[in-house]
This record gives C-alpha cells, sequence and structure tokens, in this order.
C-alpha cells in the first residue's frame, strides 16, 4: 500500500495544471507560469518537479520513485505539442531546466539552458534556426559551459579563458567576432577541458542531460551561497526548490529577436509607469547579469513596435489579475513575444507604501490590504537620515538608485575584504564593476553597494532591495580595476580605503563623508511636515496608511522613555503614554555623589539625609515628565539596578587607594568607598541585589520614589494639568515581594494625594519566570503587570544579557537552533507561553488586570503580533520605534480580523 503510494505520489505538473496559488508545491516561479498559462498567455510550453521531488532526493541522495516515470510522460506531452523530440538530429527541441523556490532567492541558485543539444542535433538546429550555423554552435558552446559549471563543477574561468583565447587568435574582442567556425573550434576545447576534468565525454544522450542538470537544480538550493541568502532573509531551509523545464525560445536570434525585463512600476520610487531593460540579440541571463549594457524597456516601441504593444497589454493584465505590482521577464524570438516568468516584484520600502495607497485609489485593494502589505521593517527604513547636501559636496558621478537610503564608508573592491574590514567595527562601501552570487557575503557586510556596470534589474539591484541596502548601480563613469583595489573617476583615484558616500535614491555618489539630516518621513512623524500640504507621494502614502493603521489597532502603543525629551518625542511619534520610564539614569552624573552618600551612610540619619537631598531631584524630574505627557498614563519603575553600578569599578579604585596611600595622601574618603564596593560586590549581579530585593533592603529608598512620583503628580494637577501614574515594583517573584512594597507605598500614596484627585496605581514587572508562573497569586497585589521580556528571555533561557550574543549566539543561528536571537524577537514558544500563562492567570484573578510590555520586544514587529495574540492592552517601546509598532499593531488587528472570517 505504501509502495504504491509513493508510485502514484504526483511530482511533476504540466504549467496547465498549476496556479499562482500553489507555490509551495510548484515555486513562485512554477506556480506564476502556470498562472500566465491559464490566463493565455504566450508561455513557452513546460513542466515544474516539485519541491516534494526535490525535499526527497535531498533527504535520500536519490530520485524518488516514480519521478523519472513522470518526467517521462510529460516530456512526451511537452514533444507532441511543440512537434519536435528532445535532441531530435534534425529538427530538436531545447529545454531550460530552472530552479524556482517558494521565495524568490535572485541568482542563487542553477539554472541550465540548451539542453538536448549535442554533436548531432546542433546541425538540426542550425537548419531550424534557417541556417545560422553560427547561433548552433554558440548555443552548444554555452550548454557545455554551463552544463560543465553547474552540473559538474568544472571551473567556470577554463571556460572563459578558453573563450578569451579564441577571440585572441581571431584578433577581436567582441563575442560577436567568433563566426561559426571559431565556435565549433570552441565547442572542441570546452568538450577536452570537460573531459579533463570529469574524467568522461560531454554527455551525448538528451535524457541523461536533462535528468543530470535536474539533479544540479536540487543539489544547488544547499549551495553555500544559497545558504548564506536563506539564513540573511530568514527563508526557512527546508523548503526545496522545485524546476522548471521549459522548451527554449531564443532572443540571440539576431536583431528581430532580443530579451529584456519590466517591472509594471517603478520598484525604487513606486511612481506609475513602464519600467524595465531591454537587450537585443542575447540570451535570457545577459539582462540579469549585467554583462552588457541594456536599453530602456521604452526603446523598445522603436525596435519592435508590435511586440511591444502587446507586452503593455499583458503587463496590464498581469497588474489587474495579481493586484499589485509585477515583474516580468520575457523573449522576443524572430518578432514574436514569449513570456517567461513573471512575479509580484520586489520593491523598496518607499514603494511598498507608495504602490500600496496608489492600488487603494485605482480601487484594485481596500486600505486594510494596503496595510497588510507594508511592514513595520519598511517603515523602519524608511526613518532612516538623509544625506545633507548643501553646495560643498558635488557628485563625482551619478548611476541609477536602484536601493534607498544614504551610506558612507570605506571604499572596498572584495567581498573578502568587505567582510574582513566590517568585523573590525569599520563601514564599507563595496564597490564592484557587477556584483555575483559570490560577492553576497561582501553584499551583507558593506554598508552600501556601488557598481559601474548593470540597471535597476542587475543582481546588485536586486539583491540589495531585498535586504534594505543602499545600492547605486551602473555608475559608468567609474572605472573599477579590481585586482589594483581601486576606481578613477573625473580624473580622481579612489583607493581602497578612501572614504565614499553613495545615495541610493539619487544614484549619486560622492567623494568624503557627506553629513546627514533626518527623513522626510521622520519629519513628517514630527509634525514639521504636513501630509496635506506636501505633494511628496511617499509622505501621504504613509500617513493614509499610518491613519488607517490607528483606527484598526486594538494595542496601544506607549513609550519607553526617561527624559521629557524623549517623552515630548515619543508623543508626537504617536505614543499614547509612557510604558516604562526607567528611573536609574537619574542618579547618574553629578548625582552619583548623593547616591555615593547613601551607600555609605552608617546611621539612620545619615542614610535620611542622602535620600531627602535626592527627594526633591527626582520630584523636579516627574514634574517635567508628567508635563510632557499631559494626562497620558505614565509607568514609572522603582529604582532596579544594583546599587553597586553607581560606584567606581572595583579594580579601579583599588589602585587608586594603593598609589594615593604610597603617596601619603588622605584617603579616608575612598577607603570607605573601596570597603563598600567590596561588600556589594557580586558575581553575578544580574540574579543578586537589584530590583525589588533593593526596596526591601534598603529602608526609605522606595518609600522616597512613591513619595516623589505622587508629589510631582499633585504638582502638576494643582497648576491645572493632569497627570497619570502608575508605579512598577521591578523584578517582583513572590506576591509577599509585591505586598510588602505596597503596603508602605499606600501609605504614603494617601498621605500625599490628599484631596487633589490624583490617582495612582501599582503594579508589578512580570521578568522573573516564577512571577509568571504565580500571577494568579500576584494579580491580586497588583493593579497591572508589564513584561519585562529582556529579563523574562534571560532568565527563562538562562542567557546572559550582557554576555550571550558576542560569545555563541552566531553558532546557535548557524545551527539553527534559534533564527534570530531571542532577545530580538520573542521566543514564542517558551517566554511567550510564560507571558501567555500570566496574562491568563493574571486575567483570570483580576478581571480587568491592565496588560503591557516594555522589554525590547514591544518594538519588534512579530513580537508585537504575538502580543496582539495574547491579548496584552499595550507594548512599550523606544521611541523611534513607536510608529512602527504602531503599523504592526494594526496589520496584526486586521490580520486576525481577515482570519477570523476566513
Ligand atoms: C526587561 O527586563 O524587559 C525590562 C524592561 O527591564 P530592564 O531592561 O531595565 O531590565
Ligand atoms: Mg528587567
Amino acid at each position: 500500500m505504501a509502495a504504491q503510494e509513493m508510485v502514484d505520489h504526483k511530482y511533476v505538473y504540466d504549467f496547465a495544471e498549476g496556479n499562482k496559488d500553489l507555490k509551495d508545491l510548484l515555486g513562485g516561479k512554477g506556480a506564476n507560469l502556470a498562472e500566465m498559462t491559464n490566463l493565455g498567455l504566450p508561455v513557452p510550453p513546460g513542466f515544474t518537479i516539485t519541491t516534494e521531488a526535490c525535499k526527497a532526493y535531498l533527504a535520500t541522495g536519490q530520485e524518488p520513485d516514480g519521478l523519472a516515470g513522470q518526467i517521462a510522460a510529460h516530456l512526451e506531452a511537452l514533444e507532441r505539442e511543440m512537434g519536435r523530440r528532445l535532441g531530435d538530429p534534425d529538427d530538436p527541441l531545447l529545454v531550460s531546466v530552472r530552479s524556482g523556490a517558494k521565495f524568490s532567492m535572485p541568482g542563487m541558485m542553477e539554472t541550465v539552458l540548451n539542453v538536448g543539444l549535442n554533436d548531432r542535433s546542433v546541425v538540426g538546429l542550425s537548419a531550424q534556426a534557417g541556417g545560422n550555423d553560427r547561433f548552433a554552435w554558440d548555443s552548444y558552446r554555452r550548454l557545455i559551459q554551463m552544463f560543465g559549471k553547474t552540473v559538474c563543477d568544472v571551473p567556470g574561468e577554463e571556460f572563459e579563458h578558453a573563450l578569451d583565447e579564441a577571440k585572441r587568435a581571431k584578433g577581436t574582442t567582441d563575442d560577436l567576432g567568433l563566426d561559426a567556425d571559431d565556435l565549433r573550434g570552441l565547442v572542441d576545447a570546452y568538450k577536452k577541458i570537460f573531459a579533463k576534468h570529469t574524467g568522461r565525454e560531454f554527455p551525448q544522450e538528451p535524457r541523461e542531460q536533462l535528468d543530470l542538470a535536474i539533479r544540479a537544480v536540487f543539489e544547488s538550493w544547499n549551495a553555500e551561497r544559497a545558504v548564506v541568502y536563506r539564513r540573511q532573509e530568514r527563508i526557512p531551509a527546508d523548503l526545496g526548490t522545485a524546476v522548471n523545464v521549459v522548451a527554449m525560445v531564443f532572443g540571440n536570434l539576431g536583431p528581430d529577436s532580443g530579451t529584456g525585463v519590466a517591472f509594471t512600476r517603478d520598484p525604487s520610487s513606486g511612481a506609475q509607469g513602464i519600467y524595465g531593460d531591454y537587450l537585443a540579440n542575447a540570451q535570457g541571463e545577459d539582462v540579469v547579469a549585467g554583462i552588457r549594457n541594456t536599453v530602456p524597456l521604452q526603446e523598445l516601441e522603436r525596435i519592435d513596435k508590435t511586440s511591444y504593444d502587446e507586452l503593455l497589454s499583458y503587463m496590464a493584465r498581469l497588474e489587474e489579475h495579481y493586484k499589485d505590482l509585477c515583474d516580468i521577464e520575457f523573449t522576443i524570438e524572430r518578432g514574436k513575444l514569449w513570456m517567461l516568468q513573471t512575479r509580484v516584484g520586489k520593491r523598496t520600502a518607499a514603494a511598498a507604501f507608495v504602490i500600496a495607497g496608489q492600488l487603494v485609489d485605482e480601487g484594485l485593494i481596500d486600505l486594510d490590504e494596503a496595510l497588510h502589505r507594508v511592514n513595520g521593517a519598511q517603515l523602519a527604513q524608511l526613518m532612516f537620515p538623509r544625506f545633507r547636501l548643501d553646495h560643498e559636496f558635488e557628485p563625482v558621478a551619478k548611476g541609477v538608485g536602484a536601493s534607498p537610503g544614504a551610506a558612507s564608508g570605506k571604499a572596498v573592491f572584495s567581498s573578502d575584504r568587505a567582510v574582513e574590514l566590517a568585523g573590525q567595527g569599520e563601514s564599507v562601501i563595496l564597490v564592484r564593476r557587477e556584483t555575483n552570487p559570490d560577492d553576497l557575503n561582501g553584499m551583507i557586510a558593506a554598508k552600501g553597494i556601488l557598481t559601474s556596470r548593470g540597471g535597476k534589474t542587475s543582481h546588485a539591484a536586486v539583491v540589495a532591495r531585498g535586504m534594505g541596502k543602499t545600492c547605486v548601480s551602473g555608475a559608468d563613469e567609474l572605472d573599477v580595476n579590481v585586482p589594483q583595489r581601486r576606481f578613477t573617476v573625473a580624473g580622481q583615484t579612489v583607493n581602497e580605503g578612501d572614504v565614499i558616500s553613495v545615495d541610493g535614491t539619487t544614484g549619486k555618489v560622492y567623494l568624503g563623508e557627506v553629513p546627514v539630516m533626518p527623513s522626510e518621513v521622520v519629519q513628517y512623524f514630527e509634525g514639521t511636515l504636513d501630509p496635506e500640504a506636501t505633494d511628496d507621494p511617499l509622505v501621504r502614502a504613509v500617513h493614509r496608511i499610518m491613519t488607517h493603521a490607528d483606527q484598526r489597532r486594538r494595542l496601544a502603543v506607549r513609550t519607553n522613555a526617561d527624559t521629557a525629551e524623549d517623552a515630548a518625542r515619543a508623543r508626537r511619534f504617536g505614543a499614547g503614554g509612557i510604558g516604562l520610564c526607567r528611573t536609574e539614569h537619574m542618579f547618574l552624573g553629578d548625582r552619583r555623589e548623593l547616591v555615593e552618600r547613601l551607600i555609605l551612610a552608617r546611621t539612620d540619619d545619615e542614610r535620611e539625609a542622602a535620600l531627602g537631598t535626592l527627594l526633591p531631584l527626582q520630584r523636579a524630574d516627574f514634574v517635567e515628565i508628567f508635563r510632557a505627557m499631559d494626562g497620558l498614563p505614565v509607568t514609572v519603575r522603582l529604582i532596579d539596578p544594583p546599587l553597586h553600578e553607581f560606584l567606581p569599578p572595583l579594580e579601579q579604585l583599588a589602585v587608586d587607594v594603593a598609589v594615593a596611600q604610597e603617596r601619603g595622601e588622605d584617603v579616608a574618603k575612598e577607603e570607605a568607598l573601596l570597603a563598600a564596593v567590596r561588600r556589594m560586590h557580586e558575581e553575578n549581579p544580574m540574579l543578586g541585589l537589584r530590583g525589588v530585593r533593593l526596596g526591601l533592603v534598603i529602608p526609605g529608598l522606595f518609600a522616597m520614589q512613591v513619595r516623589a512620583i505622587t508629589e510631582a503628580a499633585v504638582t502638576v494637577v494643582r497648576e491645572g494639568g493632569s497627570a497619570c501614574p502608575e508605579i512598577m515594583v521591578p523584578l517582583v517573584g513572590a506576591v509577599q515581594e509585591l505586598e510588602t512594597v505596597r503596603s508602605e507605598a499606600e501609605k504614603i500614596i494617601a498621605e500625599v494625594v490628599g484631596d487633589s484627585g490624583v490617582e495612582v496605581l501599582i503594579g508589578t514587572m512580570i521578568e522573573v519566570p516564577r512571577a509568571a508562573l504565580t500571577a494568579g497569586q500576584i494579580a491580586e497585589a497588583a493593579e497591572f503587570f508589564s513584561f519585562g521580556t529582556n529579563d523574562l528571555t534571560q532568565m527563562g533561557w538562562g542567557f546572559s544579557r550582557d554576555d550571550v550574543e558576542a560569545a555563541f549566539f552566531w553558532r546557535y543561528l548557524e545551527l539553527g537552533i534559534f533564527g534570530i536571537s531571542p532577545f530580538e524577537s520573542i521566543d514564542t514558544e517558551g517566554v511567550g507561553r510564560l507571558v501567555r500563562i500570566a496574562a491568563e492567570e493574571g486575567r483570570a484573578a483580576r478581571p480587568g488586570l491592565k496588560l503591557g510590555v516594555c522589554g525590547e520586544h514591544g518594538g519588534d514587529p512579530d513580537s508585537v503580533h504575538f502580543f496582539h495574540s495574547v491579548g496584552l492592552d499595550y507594548v512599550s517601546c523606544s521611541p523611534f520605534r513607536v510608529p512602527v509598532a504602531r503599523l504592526e499593531a494594526g496589520r496584526a488587528a486586521v490580520e486576525t480580523a481577515g482570519s477570523d472570517s476566513r
């Protein structure tokens, strides 16, 4: 039975059998080829081998049962449809074998073109092409080269070298200078190279070529560059790739043929219109590889108006069908247009917002869908600073603004050097003539990428946009000399290590470091750019989508702010309160001395005197913050870190004291301080005398803070304002701790509040696992919980917050133990489970218990979705993250509503 099922398992789909929703199974390329086929667009016939077949192959090292037979059956059908047989000596069918995973991984995996050519069918191909021998032999040498390199690991340089040799012998520098005889000779040379490296002749049997090429595509899923790319893009490692076997069409049959890439809108700015590149008399990958300079797609109208008009009509059709920006690859074979690929196109962050807004205007999508189509990571990118340009900075070159942003750094000319210098903390700009998949590590390490060749669709541009990395491509005034590690432009030479600046929005390149200024989007959030008055389409789109997110979100968004300035900025950014005001910074600077007095106090009187001096200072801090927040809730956390953090470091102090003693100076005070530091020294301070434990050990410390907070609130109310304080106790693990602090605090509050009408809530952080697990008890003594997910992660995993990221997280990420640091994005299964339990048990004990989060995760997009799903009331994050959290909270609400109605 099981064996029968395996035999029957369907591993191969004809294009007519699939559709765009089958990406898991057919990969993005296969699913969309099927969709276009079904829409009646001119797609060369073919079939797709599923990702399941790939996974089975990768698991066992051999093709699953039944696959070979299914390929044979589909190949036969293809041959019937095309009226040609694979590798037929007289009239051969040729196919391309193309990878295509669920998520696009540009250039990361393999493709083999012209499969089916051999010593005999090359003659038939020439006849098919009207006696074009040159074309036939050129196609054959391309097959041996691609097949040798990708399927059999023959070093690519050897083929390159032989090609150069042939050109040299002919006295030409251009491939087109080689005639049919030269190419025939080159095929012989290539075959020798192939035999030398593989120990066998180039396979003449077409089906063997096909099977080996399919295998190579399967295996390319695990090629190192693909693995690196997946890690960077957070694409799961176990998806596998599909393989598309497609009847070849040729863009290199002469001037009436060509190949190109098109976007239905500008993927960089989102502007409406037709964008793309066209290359006459060229085959598939030449455009993307940036090998020859392309012409703008608009030129095609002049070159071949019929195909151009046809292409435009298909593009309009696809946009309407996908209701989104599409990108397209096409080939024209002797005046006949073929659609080779489409997909919902990658775009910059700015284009994502602008296009979402346009599609709403065009009635193709609603605002909920627009909100769904943008994300917090994109918004965060739009908040990056821009270059501040005045007359001192003249660009030295201008290329294509391929991926926006502003980046300055030292010029480097190789991926390895980029990685090396970035590892030493340097900012670098990777400069290349063009990039290829081997440059991936360097691109990840660099702040920006600059190339002298290639357009918006070059490898550099596509990959940089995907990563959100600044990129200028095709700055062709640059003469890049990679071996000598320098480029020249406008008579000037830039050597490795010289600082340059690149603007990925305008495409301009500057020498030296250009200063930066806030982006338009930040100006909008700051309130200095009126979204109704500006004609900047990006600001208008951001405003519109943010407004909708605010209407839709259930989660409130607060901010973590310790100063009035931060509080005011966060309010402008849309914060609805302060979720965490850490009070410890208020003990730093010139107040350190007061804390020292507190720590060194030997009597109650001395301690009270020290606290008495701190009280008015703290009160003044809180008055300013309450004023800035003007009646919005403000959660003030009582002091949390171990007190010795306010004292000088032990080693330093010990040396200073010893030196001073040696000199015979009076060191009584320093000695006392040193004794205190020694007394308070802890092996594990993060797990030591901090948080509520401090409050219980040092009499009067928390009381002073509670008094300062309450007095500040009363002051603001008495001057006509309003204040909404929430006092938060850190590091609670047992309800008894909280009860003790609470009963003392309540007395002070009652005394200070008097008839002012001020209401003060008392709550706790939930950041110790025990607190999460006893939340039902703790809720009896707390009016609110705020999850301190930094400590909850630290104590949940047993990971020292300050040490582990540098020490070993890289290895954990490499091994896939986690896909992202749990300090960055909440570990939903473990730490998140503690949050869920505490939320449920806390609310069960005290309905209406207010729940929030104030750890770093409060501003992380994925975590915001999780906090929405567990029913928290608010997230709190740093001021610059507030817009991101607002947007993601809106998206989370829309997505939940969408899945409820499904
Ligand atoms: C936390 O632990 O998540 C938290 C917000 O507190 P802190 O980072 O100050 O320890
Ligand atoms: Mg904490």
